[in-house]
């Protein structure tokens, strides 16, 4: 299943257009390692450029916010995803595929988006 889109304002730096969001979710037989294998080829695939920095314009970001109950915590992977339960932009479209989705160890996308404070950025779904 997958959410509308959203489009928000760029964390970090703000010379660069918005960013549009939108979470999946997928069933699989992949390891957590092999899924960010698949996201990361298909980020080469559309032409992601590393040499931008962190945080600046980039033509696709694939990450793996939640795998089912598990905890990561490794070189390559943090499962559930480290800014999951900051970033508007990931627990509106979350919400939208269920309010109930838990969040191992931070508890459930209502009460995280309850949780926001108010001065979170901007943010509007589309259409
Ligand atoms: P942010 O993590 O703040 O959203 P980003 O997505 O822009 O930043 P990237 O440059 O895409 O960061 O990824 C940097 C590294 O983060 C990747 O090489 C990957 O190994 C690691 N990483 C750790 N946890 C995850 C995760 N849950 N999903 C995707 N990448 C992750
Ligand atoms: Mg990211
Ligand atoms: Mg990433």
């Amino acid at each position: 299943r997958k959410s509308s889109l959203y489009t928000s304002a760029p964390m970090g730096p703000s010379d660069q257009p918005d960013f549009i969001n939108l979470v999946a979710e997928v069933e699989t037989t992949l390891t957590p390692h092999q899924l960010l294998d698949v996201l990361q080829s298909v980020e080469q695939e559309q032409g992601r450029d590393r040499s931008v920095g962190h945080w600046g314009p980039r033509t696709i970001d694939l990450d793996l916010l939640l795998f089912g109950d598990r905890y990561l915590n490794d070189e390559r992977l943090v499962v559930p995803h480290a800014g999951i339960a900051e970033r508007n932009f990931v627990l509106l479209p979350l919400n939208e595929l269920s309010p109930e989705i838990f969040v191992p160890g931070r508890g459930t996308v209502a009460e995280l988006l309850v949780a926001l404070p108010d001065n979170a950025g901007r943010i509007e779904k589309l259409g």
